[in-house]
């Protein structure tokens, strides 16, 4: 633990999605760690998901103040409970949704009034764009965060400054320019600020950009090696401070079981013994992340591609909406659970997916390239195999295949929209699917090779956050810009 910096009180914001939460959960740990007060604010809903990791910190010695806050569902039209992304029974009710963050900030800003010591920064989401508006009300900085990288940053900055895409053509293939390596997208690749589909937020994107711009700095949950070249050119764009992955500041084994989801029905230890009795490095998880509903017609297909892969497999099924019927029929019914079960396993729900990750028996990844599965993967030192969807995922899965060497592709071309799902660039086939578990899970060179650099990578990913690793080094310095800048502020204050 660091030296006990008394008088700092880091507020942190996550939006509420799990993929954003998570990563800020472990970030609260890791600032404790380091000897700072911090306060989380959370709805009720994820209180409750993340209380008892909260608490057993708590218990621990660390400093870290839980705030609840009623998330205004009804005001906001919304159902009751649906408090985070993942609980929406439909995407229509987005709009609602980002109403009901809007809404969030008079509360928020009422406990805030009350916090002692009075917050020093806060860290919030980038999405949470009020938070620009509530850190010169109470004149700390605001840092941001969101959950990217900074190959992933760099992209889009670029792209949105030379407006490339607009002279482009949906499915012409351009390289991206001022980055280190050749890298080439195509439009229909791009997330949602260069490549907005038939939704309607273009007017919140650039929002999130202006106060994102007008951040003090940003806070990245990755680690300098594995993308150096790219931290050193974003470093141009912005102050940055790299202080993953995050994921490691959670290493109890009680944290890991129960990541991002307390709930008690897991029954992790089936998993793991089922996990027990298969080779090392033979099975294939394959999650794609915590909002990703595939249509019925996907699920078949990435289900009969691991069928057809001949490893064992664990699949991790979610659904949403009309297709959860046809998915479930299709799996028990028509047989598929019954053909598989000797050599697959199906978990309905949320999967403890950093647990299963690190088993020996894990030898790829399947995922759908969010970045915390991403980084989750590059730690447990797995190859992946890619099938980006939405968001940032193209460039993530750019970052794996083409920089890193670590990742193969299934072979999708373009960023699923909402309510687009069967539009045929949009779809990935079971055969797409089946040679990229082939080429991952290799036994030849190729194989060999790309297992080699991810194990690196895993090791230099653990080195990061060790005392005196370019991550701990890098928080270091983010809590002393902090303090030094609230010491100036009081003898401005002193002065005046
Ligand atoms: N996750 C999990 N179990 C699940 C689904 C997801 O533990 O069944 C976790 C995963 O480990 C990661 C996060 O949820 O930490 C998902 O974040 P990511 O950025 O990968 O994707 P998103 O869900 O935001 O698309």
């Amino acid at each position: 633990m660091g030296s006990k910096s008394d008088h700092l009180n880091f507020v942190l914001i996550p939006l509420m999605a799990p993929g954003h939460t998570i990563p800020m959960i472990d970030m609260a740990k890791l600032f404790a760690k380091r000897g700072v007060k911090v306060t989380i604010i959370l709805t009720p809903l994820d209180a409750t998901r993340f209380g008892s990791v909260i608490d057993r910190a708590v218990g621990s010695g660390l400093s870290i103040q839980l705030l609840q806050v009623k998330f205004p569902t009804e005001e906001a039209g919304l159902p009751p409970g649906c408090e985070s992304a993942d609980s929406l029974p439909s995407y229509n009710l987005i709009p609602n949704f980002s109403h009901a963050i809007n809404l969030f900030q008079k509360p928020v800003e009422e406990l805030l009034k009350e916090l002692n010591p009075t917050p020093s920064c806060i860290i919030s989401d980038k999405h949470i764009t009020w938070t620009a508006d509530t850190c010169e009300k109470f004149s700390i900085p605001r840092i941001v965060f969101d959950g990217m990288n900074c190959f992933t940053q760099l992209v889009i900055n670029n792209v949105y400054i030379s407006k490339i895409h607009e002279s482009v053509l949906p499915e012409e293939p351009f390289i991206v320019p001022g980055l280190p390596d050749e890298i080439e997208f195509t439009k229909l690749q791009l997330p949602g600020l260069l490549n907005p589909g038939p939704s309607n937020v273009t007017g919140f994107r650039e929002q999130v950009r202006k106060t994102e711009s007008q951040a003090y700095g940003m806070v990245v949950n990755s680690f300098e090696e594995v993308e150096q070249r790219y931290v050193d050119e974003f470093r141009k764009v912005k102050k940055v401070w790299c202080i993953g992955p995050l994921s490691l500041w959670s290493n109890e084994s009680l944290d890991i079981a129960q990541r991002g989801n307390n709930q008690d029905s897991i029954d992790s230890d089936q998993f793991l013994n089922w996990l027990d009795n298969k080779k090392p490095g033979s099975v294939i998880y394959a999650c794609l992340g915590s909002l990703s509903r595939l249509s019925a017609s996907q699920f078949i297909e990435l289900a009969l591609g691991l069928e057809e892969s001949s490893h064992p497999f664990i699949l991790v099924v979610k659904t949403l909406g009309e297709d959860s019927e046809e998915i479930e029929k299709w799996i028990v019914e028509d047989g598929f659970e019954e053909r598989i079960k000797k050599r697959g396993l199906l978990i309905r729900g949320w999967a403890p997916q950093v647990l299963i990750l690190s088993h020996s028996a894990v030898g790829g990844f399947l995922t759908h390239c969010g970045w915390n599965s991403t980084l989750e993967g590059i730690c447990s030192g797995l190859p992946m195999i890619t099938w980006p969807m939405f968001g940032e995922q193209f460039l993530n899965e750019k970052l794996l295949v083409q920089v890193l060497g670590i990742g193969v592709g299934v072979g999708a071309r373009a960023v699923v929209h909402l309510g687009e799902e069967e539009k045929p660039e949009m779809k990935v086939t079971r055969d797409g699917i089946t040679s990229a578990i082939q080429r991952v899970m290799d036994e030849g060179i190729e194989g060999i090779e790309r297992r080699k650099r991810a194990n690196e990578l895993s090791e230099m990913a653990k080195r990061s956050v060790e005392m005196g690793g370019s991550s701990y080094l890098n928080a270091t310095m983010l809590i002393q810009e902090i303090k030094q800048l609230g010491n100036q502020a009081k003898l401005i204050e002193h002065e005046m």
